[in-house]
């Protein structure tokens, strides 16, 4: 019996089910049940919520999610060989668990969710940052969920918090402080996952706000910023030339030197350029 259920420990699952892991699918595994219980209690009150879970692999992270308290989980996976370890899940958590097998990056779990809904995952590297820019970038806000709690590697986590100035600011440290509230919870090392990547990992807890901090078209703003930092040393009249004719004059009037570098500029100057560049 597990830590935290009445279910066998992650390793007896792994073995019995044939769940070595593959690279292929960014698979390494949290073995440990009271640490994703840890995880699972950053995510907040679970109790009235749905959550929807990305890459549940053998089920450690879905446990913890379950065993405090959430009202239902929607878990995707790619890997079919989990899907059998999965519905055990399912069955011992008297049908809270609903697994879809597929993509996360094609399915669209809406249909099967009832707000409040909270995300929650230990991503897939490969497919991690694509899908935090999704949520992060509807153009309508608020979103379809209320917080975020991730795992990334520590260097993506650090890129998500990071302020202006520093060598970490940049696209995702903009969308991410636009419209939500954004703060590393948990640091882990590579021990503690099956097998140990090379790197550490963080847990991000984003809170998404009821309005972004500052209005700006969401489109207009991811191709800003993504044209800025896509060439993050050169001068911003230089590295947005592509976005706008009179660049210069876009950030003249957005307050923004055209000699300034992106990662002198702030969340709001560029809210400001966007608009700037909307407008014209
Ligand atoms: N949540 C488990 C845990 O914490 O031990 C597994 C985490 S492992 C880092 C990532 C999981 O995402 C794997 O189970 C992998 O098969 C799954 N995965 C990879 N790409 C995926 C995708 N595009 N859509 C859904 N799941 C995916």
């Amino acid at each position: 019996m597990s830590a935290i259920d009445n279910l066998p420990p992650l390793r007896e699952v792994i073995a019995t089910h044939g769940l070595s892991a593959r690279k292929s699918l960014g698979q390494n595994f949290l073995l440990d049940l009271n640490l994703t219980a840890k995880i699972a209690r950053q995510a907040g009150d679970l109790s009235g919520c749905d959550v929807l879970e990305i890459g549940p692999g053998p089920g450690g992270l879905t446990r913890g999610l379950l065993a405090e308290g959430a009202r239902r989980v929607l878990a995707i996976e790619k890997d079919s060989r989990c899907i059998p370890a999965l519905a055990e899940v399912a069955a011992a958590y008297d049908g809270r668990l609903q697994v879809i097998e597929g993509d996360a990056l094609e399915v669209n779990p809406l249909e099967h969710l009832t707000p409040p809904i909270r995300i929650a995952a230990n991503l897939p590297y490969n497919v991690g940052t694509e899908l935090l820019v999704r949520w992060l970038t509807p153009q309508e806000w608020p979103p379809f969920w209320t917080s975020l709690t991730l795992m990334f590697q520590k260097e993506v986590a650090e890129r998500i918090v990071a302020a202006p100035g520093s060598k970490a600011y940049g696209r995702l440290a903009i969308l991410a402080q636009w419209r939500a509230d954004a703060r590393i919870v948990i640091n882990l090392p590579p021990e503690a996952f099956s097998p140990p990547p090379k790197v550490s990992s963080a847990v991000v807890h984003l809170t998404a706000l009821p309005e972004p901090r500052y209005p700006a078209d969401a489109a207009t703003l991811s191709r800003v910023v993504a044209a800025a930092f896509n060439q993050r040393r050169k001068m911003l009249r230089a590295s947005l030339k592509g976005v706008a004719a009179d660049i210069e004059d876009r950030l003249l009037a957005a307050g923004i030197q055209p000699t300034e570098r992106a990662e002198q500029v702030s969340l709001e100057q560029f809210c400001a350029l966007s608009r700037e560049i909307k407008k014209s």
